[in-house]
């Protein structure tokens, strides 16, 4: 994934601590301990830029759920997202909750070759649940960016100000696989944004918010664009979804250098509006992916990349198509000029490991197999019976390939996955944990469990 390294039919990677050594055909590493990757795609581990991993144990909760309540009486309606996730689960939450979700969450990714992560974490309401969320993400043992959200605003809670103390006990050293971003959420009203955002700054964090259209923040994320409220954008914001927003606002966002996550499944599914990959194409922006809530969707990148490869090409076919006439001679018209072009499984690629790595201020350290970069690498099985015969590289990847596929994940140099079995972790004790954790949530929330609803 790194133009300056290239790609290689067969090639050796040399991993020395942490950290790759080299990248090319034929090293020679003496005594050094040998991966036999033969028939393995060996490629960076992939980055998920946005993940509410503290959500876990709502998993397909909320299969045909909306954002909110659109008065449609209908199954998609009733339970959702921000009444019965947000406003519901989320408020009975214990530290120890927090802790199994995340960890849960975190390791399962890990077993599907993500390798980096943003946790969008907002279940802050108390300092322990703030720290349960940050061991959490450290006892995985992959790299994360813990994501300091809000609470429901509860009595206790001390977002946005306990970002110092977190960032204090925590994270006083950046070379730990585990770093920090603030949260700043528009919605939150401009006291309170514009205070995270402040302290986020002060203390050197990248700033993220999600941006929503159909939540009503078009005319905040305006104001904020504008840099009339107090505010600039810059390029320590990281914007999540970005539907529904003006072209002018779009614009500064570019200009300011500012990066942007798309959900692309999440918010086709669940009435985000339509994911802005055009937008992007036309401004000479390119996404990174994030997987968002698996109340509702997988969180895996395989299907975070074909959602982004089917969606957008099913937009510009269409364009195409609507040039000429449904009946011939003109069925099958050359893209007038000035259509957007095609996205590509080698760009879908790009959007899933490097564009993660920078859009999360990781960029130094991994998204790409380039010697001086921390070793987060994967190696994926071509001889498997949904792959072979391998016949192209990205193609096989994002075309075809599912988490089991997955066979060995390293991250910094530690070997987490070996051979299709996830290491250091007593999954059905955790699956135990995280049971008793959604049964707890189901019985003191009030929500029957239907398992056919
Ligand atoms: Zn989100």
């Amino acid at each position: 994934m790194d133009p300056n390294v290239g790609d290689f039919e067969v090639a050796d990677v040399l991993v020395e601590g942490k950290k790759i050594v080299a990248v090319r055909p034929r090293i020679d590493a003496g005594g050094a301990k040998v991966i036999d990757a033969r028939g393995r795609i060996v490629m960076p581990g992939f980055v998920d830029t946005h993940h509410h991993q503290f959500e876990t144990a709502e998993r397909s909760f909320l299969p045909n759920g909306l954002l909110q309540n659109d008065g449609s009486g209908s199954p998609s309606a009733s339970p959702n997202y921000t009444e019965h996730v947000l406003r519901g689960f989320a408020k009975v939450y214990r530290p120890q909750d927090v802790y199994i979700n995340e960890l849960f969450a975190g390791l399962s990714q890990l077993d599907a070759g993500v390798t980096t992560v943003l946790d969008v974490s907002q279940i802050h309401h108390s300092p322990e649940h703030s720290d349960a969320a940050v061991q959490a993400l450290m006892d995985t043992g992959r790299r994360a960016t813990f994501g300091y959200f809000e609470s429901d605003g509860r009595e206790g809670a001390r977002y946005p100000e306990d970002a110092r103390r977190i960032r204090d006990q925590w994270f006083s050293s950046d070379d730990q696989l585990v770093t920090m971003v603030m949260g700043g959420e528009l919605h939150l009203g401009k006291e309170v944004y514009t205070r995270a955002w402040t302290i986020g700054r002060e203390l050197g964090l990248k700033v993220v918010a999600h941006a929503v259209g159909a939540f009503g923040m078009r005319p905040t994320l305006d104001e904020v664009a504008q840099g009339t409220g107090g505010l600039q954008v810059g390029p320590d914001n990281l914007f999540i979804h970005m539907t529904g927003m003006s072209d002018e606002t779009w614009k500064k966002i570019r200009d300011a250098g500012a990066q942007v996550s798309l959900a692309i499944p999440i918010e086709m599914v669940m009435r985000h509006g339509t994911p802005p990959i055009l937008k992007m194409r036309e401004l000479g922006m390119e996404p990174s992916l994030s997987s968002d809530v698996e109340t509702t969707m997988a969180a895996d990148p395989f299907t975070l990349m074909r959602g982004a490869m089917t969606m957008q090409r099913m937009l510009v076919n269409q364009l195409v198509l609507d040039q000429g006439d449904p009946v011939p001679p003109n069925h099958w018209p050359t893209p007038a000029e000035g259509t957007p072009s095609l996205l590509t499984v080698q760009e879908v690629l790009r959007y899933a490991t490097s564009n993660g790595a920078e859009h999360l201020g990781l960029g130094d350290r991994t998204g790409t197999l380039t010697p001086g970069k921390h070793a987060d690498i994967v190696l994926l099985d071509t001889t498997a019976l949904n792959v072979a015969p391998l016949n192209n590289v990205p193609g096989a990847v994002v075309s075809l390939m599912d988490r089991t596929n997955v066979e060995t994940v390293i991250v910094a140099g530690k070997v987490r996955k070996w051979r299709g079995r996830l290491l250091d972790a007593d999954l059905d004790r955790l699956r135990r944990e995280l049971e008793a954790s959604r049964d707890y949530l189901f019985k003191t929330y009030g929500m029957r469990k239907d398992l056919f609803a």
